[in-house]
């Protein structure tokens, strides 16, 4: 079975479970059980924390503008999406004003 799947807090919860049975049966022989725990517990959070840094909403890409009508476009864009041009120009810079 694959274990790629497994969100962040399936982590967490089994390690808190872990942590608490073990704690709760025998503290002293159960250690090493605790440690497991403890090790999903921090798997868990690091996993969580990893998720939210990752995939910004909007990730920064270069503006180009339509060089026939400043339409802005994607930056993948072949044509102009407003007056079907083909779009040449790649650059940050806005275009004279209509
Ligand atoms: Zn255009």
């Amino acid at each position: 079975m694959s274990s790629t799947k497994i969100p962040g807090w399936a982590y967490l919860f089994v390690g808190l479970v872990v942590l608490f049975v073990s704690l709760y049966l025998n503290y002293q022989k159960m250690l090493v059980f605790i440690l497991f725990g403890i090790v999903f517990i921090a798997l868990g959070l690091g996993k969580i924390i990893f998720a939210k840094r990752k995939a910004p909403p909007n990730p920064q890409k270069p503006a180009k503008y339509c060089h026939f009508c400043g339409q802005l476009l994607a930056a993948q864009a072949q044509f102009c999406s407003r007056c079907g041009q083909q779009s040449i120009v790649k650059s940050s810079a806005h275009p004279a004003l209509r």
